[in-house]
């Protein structure tokens, strides 16, 4: 017999299936079909508006025929080779980066994963100081870096602290984060200074052997957190001044998501080491990125990089972004820009209509919805501390509705995020932000 998940009761028929090691007991998923443009389809039939594009990844939705014929036509000519060897699609691919990503990007690594990207990128820097002793690095609380050793260490929200063997990997440091909604100093912009840029500078300065400063420029997984204005650029010049690596981790906010190429451009800030996935292919094949400046690349002409993957550099993975690029260069970075005044009007009106929303932040088609239990002192429905016991969350009862009404709502623990595919028309934007703006009278019902 089937058992339900407190949080997943839209059951498939499926019994015991594997899905994922996490909180395998009772978890019970949809069984998904097919999809096609903003929409999936699950085995009944019955069809959602993907309001997230699932991971944050799928930009150009479902079913895209030009990025489907490419990995097609790639695998008929070439569908694998080792990654000493070069190919055309490497060099087409690496051409078009280097036509959008910010011009001191001058050589690329291509992994399958975005916590790859990350761990390539704390192995170069951690390689190029070596020389002046400086190997530590220096990521946000409040952030997400990855899975794997070094970017779990790297990440500073509370899957860090469920595996506690992970603690005696040395030389990772997080400080506070640019947060302003709950700001860890209790100030306010502007009056604070950027106190959270000034606590960074401090810490380098006591360390002393810091490599690299690694970032979200907007935070993603955990809230959407927009920095506030001079954040990044205040970021550029302490790790300028202080011969600290600064590395863009733009796994989720490349490739137009933020109605940019990438998120750094709003603030006109060049990163040492920019590291990205899921846009880059639109997740129709698992690719990843992490590109260099020029005296990074200078430093392994003749240093060996002791690092690599089998499926590194994968041609079918490199036909599938050299055709979303196409797409993202054709139409869809200014439909992004079209779209985003609605996206944006539309998300600061829950705001307006609902007292449970404590906090929306956006830019681009990426925004956050916080839930708060009491607004006025700004406190969640719940904590991390839920998730972990398991205790059923506000926010899934919201996603819950959204679902049972047609819509996907990716959700974590106090709030969820709106991202949907980049091609969404309006009416269909329209359409979600309407069941969400329903969905959340269930949380209304419950404030303080
Ligand atoms: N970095 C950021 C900012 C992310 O959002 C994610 C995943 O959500 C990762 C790294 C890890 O990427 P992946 O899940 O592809 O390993």
């Amino acid at each position: 017999m089937a058992i339900k998940n407190p949080e997943n009761e839209l059951n498939s028929t499926v019994e015991n299936t594997f899905v994922t090691w996490s909180r395998q007991k009772g978890w019970n998923p949809l069984k998904i079909i097919s999809g096609e443009g903003s929409y999936f389809t699950d085995s009944s039939g019955k069809s959602y508006l993907d309001m997230s594009s699932q991971l944050m990844c799928c930009h150009l939705g479902y079913g895209n025929k030009n990025v489907i014929n490419a990995i097609k036509k790639q695998a008929e000519t070439l569908s694998y080779i080792g990654p000493s060897f070069d190919t055309d699609i490497r060099e087409t691919v690496s051409e078009k980066l280097k036509s959008i990503l910010p011009d001191n990007m001058v050589k690329y690594f291509y992994g399958t994963s975005g916590t790859e990207a990350n761990e390539a990128a704390i192995k170069i820097a951690r390689m190029y100081m070596a020389d002046k002793k400086k190997n530590k690095i220096i990521s946000f609380y409040n952030s997400y870096h990855g899975s794997t050793l070094g970017s779990l260490q790297l990440t500073g929200d509370f899957r860090r602290m469920l595996v506690d063997s992970y603690e005696n990997a040395s030389g990772f440091l997080r400080v506070a984060p640019q947060f302003c909604y709950h700001c860890p100093f209790k100030l306010k912009y502007p009056e604070c200074n950027l106190a959270c840029a000034e606590n960074l500078e401090y810490t380098i300065k006591q360390e002393g052997n810091i490599a690299a400063v690694i970032f979200e420029p907007v935070t993603g997984t955990n809230g959407v957190v927009v920095p506030p204005d001079g954040f990044v650029k205040r970021l550029r010049e302490i790790t300028e001044e202080n011969d600290v690596l600064l590395i863009a981790d733009e796994v989720m906010t490349g490739f137009c998501r933020t109605g940019e190429w990438f998120a750094v451009n709003h603030w006109n800030v060049k990163p040492d080491i920019i590291t990205t996935a899921k846009g880059i292919t639109a997740a129709y094949a698992p690719l990843s990125l992490t590109a260099v400046d020029k005296k990074i690349s200078d430093f392994f002409e003749d240093h060996i990089f002791a690092h690599g993957h089998t499926y590194e550099a994968h041609p079918l993975m490199l036909a599938a972004a050299s055709a979303a690029i196409d797409e993202y260069k054709n139409y869809v970075l200014d439909h992004v820009r079209r779209i985003s005044p609605l996206f944006e009007k539309r998300i600061k009106e829950l705001r307006e209509n609902h007292v449970s929303v404590g906090d929306v932040r956006s830019i681009g088609l990426f925004g956050g919805v916080e839930i708060n239990y009491d607004r006025e002192n700004r406190i969640p429905f719940n904590t991390a501390q839920d998730k972990i016991d398991g205790k059923p969350l506000m926010v899934s009862r919201i996603a819950k509705y959204a679902m049972e009404h047609g819509v996907y709502l990716n959700t974590w623990i106090s709030h969820f995020i709106v991202a949907p595919p980049l091609i969404i028309s309006e009416e269909d934007l329209n359409r979600g932000f309407d069941v969400i703006d329903e969905a959340l009278k269930i949380s209304d019902a419950e404030v303080k």
